[in-house]
C-alpha cells in the first residue's frame, strides 16, 4: 500500500515525511525504521494491516493510570520502530530483521473496531512497536473509532513530524510518551534518535489536548544522573503541566542490555521524590511493587484517591472520596 507523509525527489529517491529521522530513501531501499520502502520511485509500507500482536490489557498496563481507570483497552500492534534502544523490551517486533520477513496476522480497520467492540472495548491503543511507523493503519481506524465513540490512545516514542501529529490530530484522546532521558547524547547513542523533536511533540501534543502520560525507564548508570532527572520533571511541569502523570519505571534486561542489573526500587523512590520536588503532583513507580508510587493522592488533600493493587484498582471516578476534589484526566 502506498504510504502518507512523502514526497518524491528528482533522482528516483523519496523522503520521507512520518518521523523526525526524515529519511531520503533511494530506490528499492528502506527507511531506518525497516518497514516503508522505495518502490519505483513511491514509498510503500510494508507493514499496512499487518498485525503482529491483538490483546485485550487492563489499561494500566500502557501504562495510563488517569485514562478510564479499571478498564480493558483494546491493544494492537504491529512491526517496526524508528528507533533502535538497546533495552527495547519488543525487539522480537520493533526491529525488523534484514530480509524483511514480518510474520503477522492481516486485520483491516474495520476489523479491528468490530474486534474492539465484540470485546466490549471502549478504548483502543496503538501499542507493543511504535505507532508512527503504521501511520496509515492508525489514522483510518482512529477515525473509524471517533465515529463509533470509542477513544484512541498512543503509547510512543514520540519521535513522529509534527505533519504526523497534525493528521492524527483530532482522532487521538490520549497517550503515554516514553521521555527516555534528558540528553540528547543518550537518545543518540543508546536509542538512535534525538531529544529535541520529542521536546518539541510533546508540546504539540498537550496543545492539542490529547491527555498526556509521561514515562521514563530508569536504568541504573545510565540515564538516571540527578540533574538531568530534574530538568526532565522541570520539562514536564513547566511545559505539559504540573498534573500530567510521570511514571518512572524499572529496567529488566533486555535486548542489547540483557546482561545489565534491574533498578532496585530506592532509585525509583529517588526519582519519584525528584518529580515530587519538581512540583508534580502525580509520579508514579512501575515495573515492580510499591504500594505508595502505585497510589494516587489528591493533590487537594493529600489523601489516597485511587489504589491500584496489581490489576485491582479502587476508586478511579475524577473525584477525590476524602474532599470531593475533581481529579485531572479522562474519566468515562
Ligand atoms: S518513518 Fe521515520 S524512520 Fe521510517 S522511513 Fe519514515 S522517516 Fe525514516
Amino acid at each position: 500500500m502506498q504510504a502518507m507523509l512523502w514526497t518524491s525527489q528528482d533522482d528516483g529517491s523519496v523522503r520521507c515525511g512520518l518521523c523526525a529521522h526524515g529519511c531520503q530513501i533511494r530506490k528499492n531501499k528502506k527507511g531506518r525504521c525497516g518497514v516503508r520502502v522505495n518502490l519505483r520511485g513511491e514509498l510503500v509500507s510494508l507493514v499496512n494491516e499487518v498485525m503482529t500482536s491483538v490483546a485485550m490489557d487492563p489499561v494500566e498496563k500502557k501504562p495510563l493510570y488517569h485514562f478510564l481507570p479499571g478498564t480493558r483497552i483494546f491493544s494492537v500492534g504491529s512491526a517496526g520502530c524508528n528507533f533502535t534502544c538497546r533495552f527495547c523490551q519488543n525487539s522480537n517486533i520493533s526491529q525488523v530483521p534484514e530480509s524483511g520477513v514480518i510474520s503477522g496476522r492481516r486485520i483491516n480497520p474495520e476489523e479491528l473496531i468490530s474486534l474492539a467492540a465484540d470485546n466490549k472495548a471502549r478504548s483502543l491503543a496503538f501499542t507493543y512497536n511504535e505507532p508512527t511507523v503504521f501511520l496509515e493503519l492508525v489514522y483510518e481506524t482512529a477515525m473509524l473509532a471517533k465515529g463509533d465513540g470509542m477513544r484512541v490512545a498512543l503509547v510512543t516514542n514520540g519521535f513522529m513530524s509534527q505533519d504526523c501529529l497534525q493528521v492524527l490530530s483530532t482522532y487521538i484522546s490520549a497517550a503515554n510518551v516514553d521521555l527516555k532521558g534528558f540528553s540528547d547524547a543518550f537518545y543518540r547513542s543508546f536509542c538512535g534518535g534525538r531529544l529535541q523533536p520529542v521536546l518539541d511533540n510533546l508540546k504539540t501534543m498537550h496543545k492539542l489536548g490529547w491527555w498526556l502520560e509521561v514515562t521514563t525507564l530508569i536504568i541504573p548508570g545510565v540515564n538516571n544522573n540527578a540533574d538531568e532527572l530534574k530538568a526532565l520533571a522541570a520539562f514536564i511541569h513547566d511545559e505539559l503541566g504540573p498534573d500530567t502523570p510521570w511514571h518512572v519505571t524499572a529496567f529488566h534486561g533486555a535486548y542489547r542490555m540483557a546482561e545489565y542489573p534491574a533498578t532496585p526500587l530506592p532509585l525509583l523512590e529517588q526519582a519519584r521524590d525528584i518529580g515530587l520536588e519538581a512540583g508534580l503532583h502525580f509520579v508514579y513507580i512501575g515495573n515492580v511493587t510499591s504500594p505508595e508510587g502505585s497510589t494516587t493522592f489528591c493533590p487537594q488533600c493529600g489523601k489516597a484517591a485511587i489504589k491500584r493493587t496489581g490489576l485491582r484498582v479502587t476508586g478511579g471516578q475524577g473525584q477525590c472520596p476524602s474532599c470531593g476534589a475533581k481529579l485531572p484526566g479522562i474519566w468515562n
